[in-house]
């Protein structure tokens, strides 16, 4: 097979495209190592949830959506695996919601963030904070570069969108008092349960959900995106993720997948 090729009728070729599309990045010096790795961890959720957006994961979407066209200082955190798979996606979203961009890295350097700058601003950033030149802020419990964000950015936020993160990143944020709107395929994460509003989906689904609960809520008034938001609760979207994945798991009826040997095949 010619390298790079995936035969459009290969049953996993979409996931085999994303694959391309993250190693690619990877190569360019966008992704690091870690990225791929959490990748796969998220890859093995999503195909227990059947790699489509569940009722949960669209209500989550609705709320965040209504969050973050409620903030007063809304910013979008991205790192190197989300800018890699909607640079563009997220630049329309934090248009659409009035949120400043920062790239924040786990895993920092500064070609990393320019590079990751450069992308963004081709997909049609004004601006994009990062670390460079502004001086930091430090995140408390934090240390090194885990904990350094921007002070215009993350830093003064009070609500913050994040995908593929960490736990104790998101856990630290929460405990700055700001809101946190995580994406996150695995529901038994530290971030999915420190998040004050999870999206147990892709990343590569939630984004454009949110941009259409996001274009359909903009003119409504304040008082309604405030319920929606009151509404909500995360144990409880939480506890729904994991029923649904518990019901999946039980419903597997694994007979129908068995190998049926042919014949002339099998131990010599
Ligand atoms: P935590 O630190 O929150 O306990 P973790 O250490 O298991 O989680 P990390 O490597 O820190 O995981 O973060 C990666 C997380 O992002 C994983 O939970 C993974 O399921 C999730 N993830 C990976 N790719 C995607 C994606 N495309 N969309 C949504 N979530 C993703
Ligand atoms: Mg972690």
């Amino acid at each position: 097979m010619v390298e790079g090729f995936i035969p459009p009728s290969h049953p996993r070729a979409e996931s085999l495209r994303v694959r391309e599309k993250l190693v690619s990045a990877y190569r360019q010096g966008i992704v690091v190592e870690e990225g791929l790795i959490a990748h796969g961890r998220g890859e093995c959720f999503d195909y227990i949830l059947g790699e489509k957006t569940q009722p949960f994961a669209l209500e989550a979407e609705k709320t965040a959506a209504a969050a973050l066209l409620l903030a007063q200082h809304p910013v979008i955190s991205v790192n190197g695996n989300a800018a890699a798979l909607c640079a563009g996606g997220l630049v329309e979203l934090a248009k659409l919601v009035g949120a400043k961009i920062e790239v924040n890295l786990f895993h920092w350097s500064e070609k990393r963030e320019r590079l990751i700058v450069q992308l963004l601003k081709a997909e049609g950033a004004e601006e994009v904070l990062g670390l460079g030149s502004e001086g930091e802020a430090v995140i408390p419990e934090l240390q090194s570069w885990r904990g350094k964000v921007n002070p215009r950015g993350i830093f003064k936020a009070d609500t913050v969108f994040l995908a593929v993160e960490d736990g104790d990143r998101t856990a630290a944020l929460r405990n700055m008092g700001k809101r946190v709107i995580a994406v996150d395929l695995n529901p038994f994460s530290r971030t999915a349960l420190a998040a004050s509003i999870t999206i147990v989906d892709n990343l590569l689904r939630a984004v454009p959900n949110l941009r259409a609960a996001a274009e359909a809520l903009k003119h409504e008034g304040r008082e309604k995106l405030e319920k929606i938001v009151e509404n909500y609760s995360n144990p409880e979207n939480l506890r729904e993720a994991v029923d649904f994945i518990n019901t999946r798991l039980r419903s597997l009826e694994f007979g129908k997948f068995e190998h049926q040997p042919q014949t002339g095949e099998g131990t010599p």
